[in-house]
């Protein structure tokens, strides 16, 4: 009895761990340019008001990769102060 109540425990905590450790959030982030390459500007919405004027194809790379890669920015519209430009 004891032994089987030692067995439920340790399953318990393994599963306790494994619920803990896999917090990472790697949820990936998808962020829109104009054309593909040339843009300073990143945007999350892809109708933004500032693509609007991108004459070229959008596309879609990672923020990851607009920010770290291809150092860009995010658009104005969409720095999170609401007030355009
Ligand atoms: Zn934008």
């Amino acid at each position: 009895m004891k032994k089987h109540l030692y067995f439920l425990s340790v399953l318990f905590l393994l599963f306790s761990f494994k619920k803990e450790t896999p917090k990472q959030t790697t949820a990936q982030t998808d962020v829109w340019i104009c054309g593909p390459h040339g843009a300073k500007r990143f945007h999350f919405d892809k109708n933004c008001q500032g693509l609007k004027s991108c004459t070229r194809d959008l596309y879609k790379v990672s923020l990851r990769e607009a920010q770290a890669g291809l150092a860009l920015t995010i658009c104005g519209y969409e720095d999170g102060h609401g007030n355009g430009n």
